[in-house]
């Protein structure tokens, strides 16, 4: 069985949207998938009626932004979520105009440094998605304010920059609580963008991490090894994705270039019933 449980859509900062990425998993011949969009579920109902189509098998999932001082950011994946629970719901809606307020306040910033950026540019961009910083930098981009949308992002809103202001935090975790509420599976994402992750995956594992995803692009040989032995010694799921967000530029990838075991989804329920009926 081929699986990818890693990919974002439009709902979040991806290219396609739900139904065009289930098609193109298709075409890749994946047989079960997550989409895993920033801090939102509104993918997931979409991709799972177009898989239909398909017979691809749509597990729930989502990605949370986590955080702390010494680690940085930590993302943390949650599988098997109740879709509809309200204290994941709540959250979420707090996470967001979280985000929103956060990117008027950085719009804000920008019109008291003479950049005449209108929050209706931003939208322009953002569309439908949950608004993040490189709306903000498209948006500054198409007025005219860099050449480029990373040049945008690094001058004014990249952290400390002078636009720049912080987001809602949540620690990792908090993130795993907030997933196994909402009766879901917690997986450390992408061990190898994390900062000093070796401690950190010691001090998860005791506070309820149920997998740590050591198939990711960003995973270099050194730490997918250790993320391997670290799971196996700890009886943590081992998982695995593309991160696939768009198939064309800096950041083009497809759809499963990596996989996770083909084993981990019946791994990821037999967890949820060990977690959620004890
Ligand atoms: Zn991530
Ligand atoms: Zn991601």
């Amino acid at each position: 069985m081929t699986v990818d449980l890693h990919m974002h859509t439009t709902a979040s900062d991806g290219a396609l949207t739900p139904s065009e990425l289930v098609a193109l998993c298709h075409q890749h011949r994946l047989q079960t998938i997550a989409i895993t969009d920033h801090d939102t579920l509104s993918g997931y109902e979409p991709a799972r009626l177009a898989a239909q189509a398909y017979s691809i098998t749509v597990l729930t999932g989502i990605e949370l932004s986590a955080e702390d001082d010494r680690h940085g950011d930590v993302h943390m994946l949650g599988y098997l979520i109740d879709p509809h629970n309200p204290d994941l719901r709540a959250k979420l809606d707090h996470f967001q105009s979280g985000r929103e307020h956060r990117a008027k306040r950085m719009v804000e910033r920008l019109n008291e440094l003479g950049i005449a950026l209108q929050w209706e540019h931003v939208l322009e961009v953002a569309q439908d998605a949950v608004i993040t910083r490189p709306h903000i930098a498209t948006a500054l981009y198409r007025q005219g304010y860099a050449s480029n949308p990373a040049e945008a992002f690094e001058r004014y809103i990249s952290d400390g920059k002078p636009a720049y202001v912080e987001r809602v935090k949540i620690t990792p975790v908090e993130a795993i609580e907030l997933i196994h509420r909402a009766g879901g599976v917690a997986v450390m994402a992408h061990p190898g963008l994390v900062r000093e992750v070796e401690p950190l995956m010691s001090f998860l594992a005791d506070h309820g991490l149920d997998g740590i995803e050591v198939y990711h692009p960003n995973n270099g040989k050194h730490i997918r090894e250790a993320a391997f032995h670290f799971a196996k010694q700890h009886g943590l799921i081992v998982t695995g994705g593309s991160d696939f967000h768009t198939t064309s530029g800096h950041h083009a990838n497809t759809p499963g270039s990596h996989l996770a075991p083909s084993d981990a989804p019946e791994k990821l329920v037999a967890r949820q019933k060990q977690i959620h009926t004890a």
